[in-house]
């Protein structure tokens, strides 16, 4: 267990905590905890992921002591369970604000990552856990990449990437940044099914009011005008013919086009 990490979570209403040198994928091992009891609000943090994941298994990059690398385990309320397509905005603003409080310019790519300066920060995966045909836990994975040496090469992405080190220019504390967002999460959380909270999701979209193309689980191609969220967090695009359209959540692929 890392002594520092406990101490930054002793004064926050946590579940348990797992803290792991390497690990496969920490949402992994957070379904599985979850589906052995873990309680509300259990935190699993890795230094290093061998096989941390971004959505339909693409790998996410976790090299060891520079990134920041979590899931939470959350036992979802009654109405939290009526506002699961907002749980990937709720990682997300709670990183967003913490960015922001350090000075920085956050922007969210919908649906699951957080830039910087327009480069790959972070990247979220909510995963559900089912019990039969009943809603179990909800598991929220984020990747960040905190000091320089997280920044994964190049050649092995998609999409340019940045760390908060390179954009702040100095490096800041992994345990501190943990509890930063965790605070957040908290506070979110109880937010969760206001209007403020899409309001101030939608306030960190990146690309709003331009040109994207959007590719949905189907593989159909929506190009248009981003608009904003809908009350869901479904992406509300203006397309070239003028119609509006809502793009849900599930594997939706954003490219900026101006
Ligand atoms: P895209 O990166 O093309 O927008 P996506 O958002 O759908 O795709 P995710 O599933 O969210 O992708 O994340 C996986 C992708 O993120 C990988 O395919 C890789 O290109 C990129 N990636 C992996 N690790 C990191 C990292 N540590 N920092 C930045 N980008 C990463």
């Amino acid at each position: 267990m890392d002594s520092k990490y406990h101490r930054t979570l002793s004064n926050l209403p946590l579940g348990e905590f797992r803290y792991y040198e390497k690990i496969g994928s920490t949402n992994d091992e957070a379904l599985t905890w979850a589906s052995k009891g873990a309680p509300d609000f259990s935190l699993i943090i890795a230094d290093e992921q061998t096989t941390g994941r971004g959505r339909t298994n693409r790998k996410w990059y976790t090299p060891p002591h520079s990134a920041l690398a979590m899931s939470l385990i959350l036992r979802p309320s009654t109405i939290e369970k009526k506002h699961l397509s907002r749980m990937t905005g709720l990682l997300a603003l709670s990183l967003a604000d913490t960015l922001k409080n350090f000075q920085l310019d956050p922007k969210i790519k919908w649906p699951n990552d957080i830039l910087l300066k327009g480069r790959k920060t972070a990247g979220i995966l909510v995963e559900p856990s089912w019990l039969g045909d009943t809603l179990d836990a909800i598991v929220l994975g984020m990747g960040v990449n905190v000091l320089r040496n997280s920044e994964p090469p190049a050649d092995l992405l998609s999409y340019p990437a940045t760390s908060i080190e390179s954009e702040l220019g100095q490096p800041i504390d992994r345990d501190k940044l943990l509890g930063d967002i965790l605070k957040r999460t908290l506070e979110w959380r109880t937010r969760l099914g206001e209007p403020i909270f899409i309001k101030s999701w939608q306030a960190y979209l990146a690309f709003r009011g331009k040109r994207v193309q959007i590719e949905d689980q189907n593989h159909k191609i929506v190009i248009g005008e981003m608009r904003g969220l809908d009350s869901d967090g479904g992406l509300m695009v203006k397309d070239e013919r003028g119609k509006s359209i809502t793009i849900r959540f599930g594997e939706a692929h954003l490219i900026p086009l101006e």
